[in-house]
Protein backbone atom coordinates (compact mmCIF):
# COMPACT_ATOMS: atom_id res chain seq x y z
CA UNK A 1 0.00 0.00 0.00
CA UNK A 2 1.36 3.69 -0.91
CA UNK A 3 3.02 5.37 2.16
CA UNK A 4 -0.03 8.16 2.66
CA UNK A 5 0.95 11.08 5.03
CA UNK A 6 -2.88 12.43 4.92
CA UNK A 7 -6.77 11.10 5.15
CA UNK A 8 -7.65 12.67 1.67
CA UNK A 9 -4.78 10.78 -0.28
CA UNK A 10 -5.93 7.81 1.58
CA UNK A 11 -9.43 8.47 0.61
CA UNK A 12 -8.52 8.84 -2.90
CA UNK A 13 -6.12 5.68 -3.10
CA UNK A 14 -8.75 3.62 -1.22
CA UNK A 15 -11.40 4.59 -2.82
CA UNK A 16 -10.42 4.81 -6.88
CA UNK A 17 -7.76 2.55 -7.22
CA UNK A 18 -8.31 0.13 -4.85
CA UNK A 19 -12.05 -0.16 -4.90
CA UNK A 20 -12.78 1.14 -8.23
CA UNK A 21 -15.29 3.32 -7.39
CA UNK A 22 -18.32 3.27 -8.56
CA UNK A 23 -18.49 -0.44 -10.02
CA UNK A 24 -19.27 -3.00 -7.51
CA UNK A 25 -20.95 -0.28 -4.91
CA UNK A 26 -24.38 -0.71 -4.23
CA UNK A 27 -26.71 1.94 -5.52
CA UNK A 28 -30.31 1.93 -4.00
CA UNK A 29 -33.37 3.87 -5.31
CA UNK A 30 -35.13 4.37 -1.74
CA UNK A 31 -34.59 6.48 1.08
CA UNK A 32 -32.39 4.02 3.55
CA UNK A 33 -34.06 6.00 6.30
CA UNK A 34 -37.95 6.08 6.02
CA UNK A 35 -37.79 3.38 3.16
CA UNK A 36 -39.47 5.74 0.72
CA UNK A 37 -38.56 5.71 -3.24
CA UNK A 38 -38.10 9.56 -2.72
CA UNK A 39 -34.80 9.91 -3.27
CA UNK A 40 -32.62 12.89 -5.33
CA UNK A 41 -29.00 13.50 -6.27
CA UNK A 42 -27.70 16.26 -3.27
CA UNK A 43 -23.91 16.64 -4.10
CA UNK A 44 -20.35 14.71 -4.19
CA UNK A 45 -18.06 14.93 -2.33
CA UNK A 46 -14.50 13.95 -3.20
CA UNK A 47 -16.22 12.84 -6.60
CA UNK A 48 -18.31 10.34 -4.48
CA UNK A 49 -22.29 11.12 -4.65
CA UNK A 50 -24.71 12.21 -2.05
CA UNK A 51 -28.39 11.66 -1.81
CA UNK A 52 -31.12 13.19 -0.27
CA UNK A 53 -34.63 11.98 0.54
CA UNK A 54 -37.05 14.49 -0.22
CA UNK A 55 -39.71 13.05 2.60
CA UNK A 56 -37.55 12.64 5.42
CA UNK A 57 -34.06 14.84 4.80
CA UNK A 58 -31.96 12.15 5.21
CA UNK A 59 -28.34 12.67 3.40
CA UNK A 60 -26.28 9.32 2.27
CA UNK A 61 -23.70 8.12 0.07
CA UNK A 62 -24.98 6.57 -2.60
CA UNK A 63 -23.37 4.50 -4.08
CA UNK A 64 -21.97 2.78 -1.07
CA UNK A 65 -19.36 0.40 -0.10
CA UNK A 66 -20.11 -3.21 0.14
CA UNK A 67 -19.48 -5.43 2.67
CA UNK A 68 -16.61 -6.93 1.36
CA UNK A 69 -14.94 -3.85 1.10
CA UNK A 70 -15.56 -2.89 4.69
CA UNK A 71 -12.03 -4.64 5.86
CA UNK A 72 -10.31 -2.28 3.27
CA UNK A 73 -11.54 0.70 4.73
CA UNK A 74 -11.46 -0.05 8.32
CA UNK A 75 -8.31 -1.16 8.26
CA UNK A 76 -6.77 1.62 6.15
CA UNK A 77 -3.52 3.79 7.53
CA UNK A 78 -5.72 6.18 8.66
CA UNK A 79 -7.55 3.91 11.11
CA UNK A 80 -4.98 1.95 12.25
CA UNK A 81 -2.50 5.03 12.98
CA UNK A 82 -5.36 7.04 15.16
CA UNK A 83 -5.59 4.20 17.19
CA UNK A 84 -2.43 3.00 17.83
CA UNK A 85 -0.36 6.36 17.82
CA UNK A 86 -3.23 8.28 19.34
CA UNK A 87 -5.68 6.27 20.94
CA UNK A 88 -3.50 3.10 22.78
CA UNK A 89 -0.65 5.49 23.94
CA UNK A 90 -3.28 8.31 25.65
CA UNK A 91 -4.87 4.74 27.62
CA UNK A 92 -1.15 3.64 28.29
CA UNK A 93 0.04 7.03 29.92
CA UNK A 94 -3.23 6.97 32.05
CA UNK A 95 -4.74 10.06 30.01
CA UNK A 96 -8.85 10.42 31.11
CA UNK A 97 -9.75 10.07 27.83
CA UNK A 98 -8.52 8.41 24.83
CA UNK A 99 -11.56 8.42 21.74
CA UNK A 100 -11.12 10.35 18.83
CA UNK A 101 -14.70 10.03 17.80
CA UNK A 102 -16.38 10.73 20.62
CA UNK A 103 -15.97 13.59 23.63
CA UNK A 104 -15.63 12.84 27.55
CA UNK A 105 -18.59 15.23 27.98
CA UNK A 106 -20.79 12.83 26.47
CA UNK A 107 -19.36 9.96 27.95
CA UNK A 108 -20.20 11.69 31.04
CA UNK A 109 -24.01 12.67 29.91
CA UNK A 110 -25.00 9.15 28.33
CA UNK A 111 -23.97 7.75 31.64
CA UNK A 112 -25.79 10.55 33.81
CA UNK A 113 -28.63 9.85 31.58
CA UNK A 114 -28.61 5.94 31.80
CA UNK A 115 -28.15 5.83 35.39
CA UNK A 116 -31.72 7.72 35.91
CA UNK A 117 -33.22 4.77 34.10
CA UNK A 118 -31.46 2.17 35.12
CA UNK A 119 -29.04 0.53 37.79
CA UNK A 120 -27.29 -2.73 36.70
CA UNK A 121 -27.79 -5.65 34.04
CA UNK A 122 -25.97 -6.47 30.98
CA UNK A 123 -24.43 -3.51 29.06
CA UNK A 124 -23.28 -4.13 25.30
CA UNK A 125 -21.15 -1.52 23.77
CA UNK A 126 -21.28 -2.49 19.97
CA UNK A 127 -18.29 -0.77 17.68
CA UNK A 128 -17.02 0.01 20.78
CA UNK A 129 -13.16 0.12 19.70
CA UNK A 130 -10.60 -0.05 22.03
CA UNK A 131 -13.16 -0.46 24.85
CA UNK A 132 -12.36 3.27 26.31
CA UNK A 133 -16.06 3.84 26.75
CA UNK A 134 -16.85 0.74 28.52
CA UNK A 135 -13.84 1.33 31.53
CA UNK A 136 -15.71 4.80 31.39
CA UNK A 137 -18.22 3.11 32.40
CA UNK A 138 -16.65 0.46 34.71
CA UNK A 139 -15.05 2.92 36.69
CA UNK A 140 -18.72 5.17 37.01
CA UNK A 141 -21.80 2.63 37.08
CA UNK A 142 -20.54 -0.42 38.68
CA UNK A 143 -23.59 -2.39 38.44
CA UNK A 144 -23.25 -3.53 34.67
CA UNK A 145 -21.90 -6.36 33.83
CA UNK A 146 -19.79 -4.94 30.06
CA UNK A 147 -19.52 -6.67 27.00
CA UNK A 148 -17.65 -4.96 24.33
CA UNK A 149 -18.29 -5.82 20.20
CA UNK A 150 -15.65 -4.77 17.93
CA UNK A 151 -14.77 -6.22 14.58
CA UNK A 152 -11.32 -4.66 14.52
CA UNK A 153 -9.35 -8.12 15.97
CA UNK A 154 -6.26 -5.44 17.07
CA UNK A 155 -8.60 -2.82 19.03
CA UNK A 156 -10.83 -6.20 20.76
CA UNK A 157 -7.59 -7.55 21.99
CA UNK A 158 -6.17 -4.09 23.36
CA UNK A 159 -9.73 -3.63 25.37
CA UNK A 160 -9.61 -7.37 26.48
CA UNK A 161 -5.76 -7.21 27.73
CA UNK A 162 -5.57 -3.82 29.02
CA UNK A 163 -9.37 -3.21 30.33
CA UNK A 164 -10.45 -6.96 30.97
CA UNK A 165 -13.73 -6.22 29.15
CA UNK A 166 -15.49 -9.41 28.06
CA UNK A 167 -15.43 -8.87 24.05
CA UNK A 168 -18.71 -11.08 22.05
CA UNK A 169 -16.55 -12.94 19.31
CA UNK A 170 -19.84 -14.49 18.01
CA UNK A 171 -22.39 -12.86 15.86
CA UNK A 172 -23.88 -10.32 18.72
CA UNK A 173 -27.14 -10.55 17.06
CA UNK A 174 -27.38 -14.36 16.97
CA UNK A 175 -28.91 -14.82 20.84
CA UNK A 176 -28.07 -18.78 20.49
CA UNK A 177 -24.76 -18.44 19.90
CA UNK A 178 -24.46 -15.68 22.84
CA UNK A 179 -26.91 -16.87 25.07
CA UNK A 180 -27.38 -13.02 26.02
CA UNK A 181 -29.61 -9.96 25.49
CA UNK A 182 -28.98 -7.14 27.12
CA UNK A 183 -30.40 -4.16 29.07
CA UNK A 184 -28.57 -1.55 27.41
CA UNK A 185 -27.20 -1.11 24.49
CA UNK A 186 -25.01 1.43 23.22
CA UNK A 187 -24.09 2.85 19.66
CA UNK A 188 -21.20 5.69 19.47
CA UNK A 189 -19.64 6.61 16.37
CA UNK A 190 -21.60 4.35 14.87
CA UNK A 191 -24.40 4.28 12.71
CA UNK A 192 -23.18 7.41 10.15
CA UNK A 193 -20.45 4.41 9.23
CA UNK A 194 -23.70 2.10 8.34
CA UNK A 195 -25.19 2.40 5.18
CA UNK A 196 -28.58 0.80 5.92
CA UNK A 197 -28.81 1.80 9.33
CA UNK A 198 -32.55 1.31 10.01
CA UNK A 199 -32.02 -2.33 8.85
CA UNK A 200 -29.25 -2.59 11.26
CA UNK A 201 -30.96 -0.88 14.25
CA UNK A 202 -33.78 -2.90 13.82
CA UNK A 203 -31.49 -6.06 14.65
CA UNK A 204 -29.81 -4.09 17.50
CA UNK A 205 -33.75 -3.41 18.90
CA UNK A 206 -33.94 -7.27 18.80
CA UNK A 207 -31.40 -8.18 21.22
CA UNK A 208 -32.29 -6.04 24.04
CA UNK A 209 -34.79 -6.43 26.67
CA UNK A 210 -37.88 -5.63 27.49
CA UNK A 211 -37.89 -1.94 29.49
CA UNK A 212 -34.15 -1.88 27.94
CA UNK A 213 -32.36 1.04 26.46
CA UNK A 214 -30.76 1.94 23.30
CA UNK A 215 -28.00 4.63 23.33
CA UNK A 216 -27.35 6.73 19.93
CA UNK A 217 -24.63 8.91 19.54
CA UNK A 218 -24.12 10.12 16.01
CA UNK A 219 -23.18 13.24 13.93
CA UNK A 220 -25.59 15.86 13.21
CA UNK A 221 -26.54 16.90 9.71
CA UNK A 222 -28.39 20.49 10.99
CA UNK A 223 -31.10 22.41 8.60
CA UNK A 224 -28.21 24.96 7.87
CA UNK A 225 -25.69 22.44 6.67
CA UNK A 226 -28.42 21.14 4.40
CA UNK A 227 -29.39 24.63 2.90
CA UNK A 228 -25.92 26.13 2.90
CA UNK A 229 -23.26 23.86 4.21
CA UNK A 230 -23.38 20.95 1.88
CA UNK A 231 -20.40 18.73 1.11
CA UNK A 232 -18.85 21.71 2.75
CA UNK A 233 -20.11 20.40 6.32
CA UNK A 234 -17.03 18.80 8.03
CA UNK A 235 -19.19 15.71 9.16
CA UNK A 236 -19.45 14.06 5.41
CA UNK A 237 -16.18 12.36 5.14
CA UNK A 238 -16.82 9.62 2.27
CA UNK A 239 -16.39 6.21 2.90
CA UNK A 240 -16.69 6.54 6.45
CA UNK A 241 -20.12 8.59 7.18
CA UNK A 242 -22.10 7.22 4.94
CA UNK A 243 -25.35 8.54 6.80
CA UNK A 244 -26.16 11.80 7.94
CA UNK A 245 -28.99 11.77 10.41
CA UNK A 246 -30.66 14.73 11.63
CA UNK A 247 -32.85 14.43 14.99
CA UNK A 248 -36.49 13.74 13.14
CA UNK A 249 -35.36 11.33 10.64
CA UNK A 250 -33.20 9.20 13.32
CA UNK A 251 -35.98 9.06 16.24
CA UNK A 252 -39.00 8.65 14.13
CA UNK A 253 -37.97 4.98 12.51
CA UNK A 254 -37.28 4.08 16.02
CA UNK A 255 -40.15 5.18 17.49
CA UNK A 256 -43.04 4.51 14.62
CA UNK A 257 -41.34 1.52 13.73
CA UNK A 258 -40.07 -0.45 15.76
CA UNK A 259 -42.54 1.01 18.74
CA UNK A 260 -39.27 2.37 21.56
CA UNK A 261 -39.53 4.97 23.89
CA UNK A 262 -37.65 8.18 23.15
CA UNK A 263 -36.52 8.53 26.86
CA UNK A 264 -33.98 11.47 26.13
CA UNK A 265 -32.42 13.54 23.66
CA UNK A 266 -29.63 16.62 23.14
CA UNK A 267 -26.86 17.75 21.02
CA UNK A 268 -23.58 18.30 21.81
CA UNK A 269 -20.16 19.29 20.84
CA UNK A 270 -19.14 22.72 18.55
CA UNK A 271 -22.61 24.61 16.74
CA UNK A 272 -23.52 22.17 13.16
CA UNK A 273 -23.35 24.99 11.48
CA UNK A 274 -20.32 27.69 10.66
CA UNK A 275 -20.65 30.31 8.18
CA UNK A 276 -16.75 29.52 6.94
CA UNK A 277 -19.02 26.79 5.39
CA UNK A 278 -20.53 28.90 2.68
CA UNK A 279 -16.96 29.04 0.90
CA UNK A 280 -16.98 25.00 0.69
CA UNK A 281 -12.94 25.47 1.70
CA UNK A 282 -12.99 21.48 2.72
CA UNK A 283 -10.86 21.28 -0.66
CA UNK A 284 -8.24 22.89 0.85
CA UNK A 285 -8.08 21.43 4.19
CA UNK A 286 -6.76 17.60 5.07
CA UNK A 287 -6.20 15.67 8.06
CA UNK A 288 -2.98 14.16 8.94
CA UNK A 289 -2.21 10.68 9.44
CA UNK A 290 -0.51 10.41 12.84
CA UNK A 291 2.62 8.83 12.57
CA UNK A 292 4.26 8.83 16.40
CA UNK A 293 3.16 8.25 19.35
CA UNK A 294 0.49 10.84 21.45
CA UNK A 295 0.23 12.91 18.78
CA UNK A 296 -2.75 14.56 18.50
CA UNK A 297 -4.89 14.78 15.05
CA UNK A 298 -3.98 17.97 13.03
CA UNK A 299 -5.92 19.61 10.11
CA UNK A 300 -3.94 20.60 7.35
CA UNK A 301 -5.41 23.69 5.22
CA UNK A 302 -3.56 25.54 2.68
CA UNK A 303 -5.33 28.68 2.11
CA UNK A 304 -3.74 30.78 -0.97
CA UNK A 305 -6.53 32.81 -1.09
CA UNK A 306 -6.66 36.30 -3.63
CA UNK A 307 -7.36 39.08 -2.14
CA UNK A 308 -10.74 39.68 -2.26
CA UNK A 309 -11.80 35.73 -1.17
CA UNK A 310 -9.68 36.86 1.66
CA UNK A 311 -12.03 39.08 2.45
CA UNK A 312 -14.57 37.60 2.29
CA UNK A 313 -12.87 34.82 4.52
CA UNK A 314 -12.07 37.28 7.25
CA UNK A 315 -15.73 38.46 6.93
CA UNK A 316 -17.13 34.83 7.33
CA UNK A 317 -14.76 34.18 10.19
CA UNK A 318 -15.83 37.61 12.17
CA UNK A 319 -19.46 36.29 11.15
CA UNK A 320 -18.78 32.67 13.11
CA UNK A 321 -17.19 34.49 15.90
CA UNK A 322 -20.45 37.37 16.94
CA UNK A 323 -23.38 34.85 15.41
CA UNK A 324 -22.04 31.47 17.58
CA UNK A 325 -24.48 31.64 20.41
CA UNK A 326 -27.59 32.83 17.91
CA UNK A 327 -26.31 29.43 15.61
CA UNK A 328 -26.37 27.43 19.09
CA UNK A 329 -30.15 28.27 20.01
CA UNK A 330 -31.23 28.34 16.23
CA UNK A 331 -29.69 25.47 14.56
CA UNK A 332 -27.97 23.31 16.73
CA UNK A 333 -24.51 21.53 17.86
CA UNK A 334 -23.14 19.00 15.99
CA UNK A 335 -23.88 15.73 17.77
CA UNK A 336 -27.12 13.99 18.31
CA UNK A 337 -27.31 12.40 21.70
CA UNK A 338 -30.57 9.55 22.35
CA UNK A 339 -31.68 7.81 24.34
CA UNK A 340 -34.60 4.95 23.83
CA UNK A 341 -36.61 2.23 25.55
CA UNK A 342 -37.52 -1.05 24.45
CA UNK A 343 -41.26 -1.04 25.02
ZN1 LIG B 1 -36.45 9.25 3.82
Amino acid sequence: MPDFKTLNGEIKYLCFDKLAYPKNWREISYCPACKKQSITYFFEKFNMSYYKCKKCNFVFLNPFPSEDMFYDIYNSRYYNSVREFIEIPKVLMSKPHASVSVCNDDYLAINDSVSKILSGGNWLDVGGGIGSFLYYIRNHNEGFKLYLSESNERSAEFAERQFGIEVLKPDIFDENKTGLRFNVLSLLSVIEHISEPIDFLEKCVRIIQPRGLMVINTPRYSLLNRLLSKEASYNVIPPYHVSLFNEKNLVRPLVERFGLKLKNIWFSGQNAFSFIDIMHLSEFCDVKIPEKNDENLMTLCELNLRPQKRLVYGILRRLDKNFEKIIKVTDGKNMINAVFEKI
